[in-house]
């Protein structure tokens, strides 16, 4: 990365980039925090009748983004994943820490990183509340602490036999996004403007998360594709499922594409950031008020099953009710691994 760097010590600059805002925010609505940054340790007040959902993320640069990628949307994204998973245990969001190494000090590449990091921190109401900073490679470490009623986090192991099986929003944007600035296919300007949002700025499901407390019987969040993702709530849970293919939630932007893309994007994307969610059947009315209510599509692509064998299965189902031969549906159970 080409750049101005700067002479601004480690102090100056969290007071410059991170404090201010922080302080700004705690000061408008502290919540459960009682100390942000500035001391030792952050503190929070723990409600004897609430649990914590802890989580970390990292965003490695190389990685997880490019070099010389947009600091606003890189600070947005480091926390949104963070929320992400806050939302898939149905826990409200109180704080976070971020731990960054920098290999210089860029003031206008930090302006734009913290701009992005406070705008989601603004939206979700979740304030920074410490965390360190160090030289090196680019690396940024988020762990956010959110909250549950006792006993009420939704867990990836309690689906149950029959439960319906739902998805939030829409999937394979994200990787749609990626195809196209990989120059694999060629998107006209309009779509990208519409998509571009969907890979850099994901929006958490968290409103939705909450609202589902008491209504789902397991949840994960949707990070590395759908079909990987819901294999982690069957595998948890000792169960199989049934999925119809053509009930998958796409855009009208990846509608526009080959069935067979489409398909792909949508069953092992990744970078969605939806959540996957199991419910009885029981709860169709009500999850249908919280789809109106929040904006935001629930689709039902199938259900949960008993296991037939000793691993958790996928059954996929073609438009035609009929079920996929291993060899057509093994390219779509495939999920992001950073070690395969
Ligand atoms: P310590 O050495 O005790 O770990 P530091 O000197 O590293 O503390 O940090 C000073 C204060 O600034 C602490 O409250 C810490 O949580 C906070 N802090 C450091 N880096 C960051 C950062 N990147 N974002 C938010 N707060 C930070
Ligand atoms: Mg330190």
């Amino acid at each position: 990365m080409q750049s101005k760097t700067s002479s601004l010590g480690e102090f100056a600059l969290i007071q410059r980039f991170f404090k201010t805002q922080s302080d700004r925010m705690l000061a408008s609505s502290p919540g459960s925090v009682q100390l942000g940054i500035g001391d030792d340790c952050a503190m929070i007040t723990s409600d004897p009748q609430e649990e914590m959902a802890i989580t970390s993320d990292m965003l490695v640069s190389g990685r997880h983004f490019f070099e010389d990628a947009n600091p606003e949307w890189l600070g947005w994204k480091a926390l949104a994943v963070n929320l992400s998973d806050l939302a898939a245990m149905g826990a409200k969001p109180l704080g976070f820490t971020l731990a960054l190494a920098l290999p210089e000090v860029n003031p206008a590449h930090l302006e734009a990183f913290s701009k992005g990091l406070f705008a989601i921190a603004s939206r979700y109401s979740c304030p920074l509340i410490g965390g360190d900073t160090t030289a090196g490679p680019f690396n940024i470490c988020i762990t956010a602490f959110g909250s549950t009623p006792k006993d009420k986090a939704i867990r990836r192991s309690g689906a149950l036999n029959g439960d319906d099986i739902w998805v939030s929003g829409t999937v394979g944007d994200a990787r749609l996004m990626l195809a196209a600035l990989r120059h694999e296919i060629h998107l006209p300007r309009d779509d990208l403007t519409l998509i571009e949002a969907r890979m850099h700025q994901p929006s958490p499901r968290v409103e939705l998360g909450i609202a589902l407390r008491e209504i789902a019987h397991s949840a994960v969040d949707i990070s590395d594709g759908l079909f990987g993702d819901l294999r982690h709530i069957l595998q948890q849970s000792n169960k199989d499922a049934e999925v119809f293919l053509d009930r998958l939630p796409k855009s009208a932007t990846l509608l526009k594409q080959s069935a067979d893309i489409q398909n792909q994007y949508a069953a092992s994307g990744g970078d969605d950031y939806e959540l996957c969610f199991t419910a009885p059947v029981s709860k169709r009315e009500v999850l249908k008020k919280i789809s109106a209510n929040l904006h935001l599509p629930l689709t039902n692509i199938g259900s949960v099953k008993p296991m037939q064998h000793d691993a958790s299965e996928i059954h996929l189902i073609n438009h035609q009710g009929a079920k996929l031969s291993p060899e057509e549906a093994s390219p779509l159970l495939q999920s992001f691994d950073h070690f395969a």
